[in-house]
């Protein structure tokens, strides 16, 4: 389950948020600490065992760390990951650490400075790249996610594929979808990213180890720890493999990225675990066959923050 805890962010990307942000929902909309842990709770008991925290930025929100504590302490519970922008990942990774946070994927698209103030609107590279070091000096597992934009960042393939591959660690290249404020016509295919890994690293192979719970495909380069994942958004059809379950930060359980339908399990707060559980069950049962990113026109526009990624 991936779970947004907030809509706000402290960064602006492009594809993401419009420059002056989106429309901040009231804060008395978004689920309470305890109530984000009571849906986790009735979620393990349904025997979703993995949690994912995102945003908006997760860290933005105070009660994050306490979150994945209490989270990685529920009966049943065997992961809690999160994916951050990384800008105020380094100075909490302590506290992260010590609530027993299983993994981070921390989002970079680019190696340039002025790129990713270009991208993000607002970052400092710096930030991501020093959180990273503090990760592997944290023996945490670390993973790189990059969306790909045509004319923005599709020249740096091999120089982010190095940077991972150089640490040891994994790197997912992400399809961009049609969501938010994205412009479709910059998405870079994962055949194309493909290509041109194997220009650069002829000798790449498909591996088949055990990466993550998601859909990235994973390649390696014999000789080179740290793995390339390619996340085939919009061209991949996994969907008959997907075992997510969103929730976002004000109680809707959406069963796909794509479609603007879900649960809204606000009302149901009220009542008991079983009727929240039977709501909660409904979401994953009520899973769409496929994804409809091809159809734009009926693909959920809603901000990709209030979401999760
Ligand atoms: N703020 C955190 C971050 O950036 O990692 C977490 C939330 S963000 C919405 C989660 C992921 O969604 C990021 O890796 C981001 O690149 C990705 N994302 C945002 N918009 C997207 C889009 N239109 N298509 C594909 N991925 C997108
Ligand atoms: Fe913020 Fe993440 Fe969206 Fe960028 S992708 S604006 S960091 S929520």
């Amino acid at each position: 389950m991936r779970i947004s805890i907030t809509d706000r962010c402290n960064l602006r990307c492009t594809y993401c948020m419009p420059e002056e942000g989106i429309e901040k929902v009231d804060r008395s909309e978004i689920l309470r600490e305890d109530e984000i842990l009571r849906i986790c709770r009735i979620a393990t008991g349904l025997g979703i065992k993995k949690f994912k925290i995102t945003g908006g930025e997760p860290l933005v929100r105070g009660c994050c760390k306490g979150l994945v504590r209490k989270i990685k302490e529920l009966p049943g519970c065997e992961q809690v990951t999160m994916t951050t922008n990384g800008q105020l990942l380094a100075e909490n990774l302590d506290e992260l650490a010590d609530a027993g946070i299983d993994g981070i994927n921390i989002s970079m698209d680019t190696l340039r400075e002025d790129r990713y103030r270009q991208i993000t609107r607002t970052g400092d590279l710096k930030r991501p790249l020093d959180a990273i070091d503090a990760c592997m000096k944290r023996g945490i597992k670390t993973k790189i996610n990059c969306l790909l934009q045509r004319g923005v960042n599709d020249d740096e393939i091999t120089d982010l594929a190095e940077f991972a591959l150089g640490r040891g660690i994994d790197i997912r290249f992400i399809e961009l979808m049609p969501i938010g404020f994205a412009d479709e016509d910059k998405c870079v295919g994962s055949d194309e990213v493909m290509d041109v890994l194997r220009r650069a690293y002829p000798e790449i192979e498909p591996d088949s180890s055990t990466h993550g719970n998601g859909p990235a495909v994973y390649y390696r380069v014999p000789g080179r720890s740290g793995g390339i994942g390619l996340i085939s958004s919009i061209h991949g059809r996994f969907c008959s493999g997907c075992n997510r379950i969103r929730l976002t930060s004000m109680g809707f359980v959406k069963p796909c990225l794509c479609y603007d339908d879900g649960i809204n399990l606000k009302p149901y707060l009220a009542g008991t675990d079983n009727e929240l559980a039977e709501e909660l069950s409904k979401a994953v049962q009520n899973k769409p066959k496929q994804h409809c990113f091809e159809n734009v026109s009926a693909v959920d526009h809603h901000a990709m923050a209030e979401i999760g990624g």
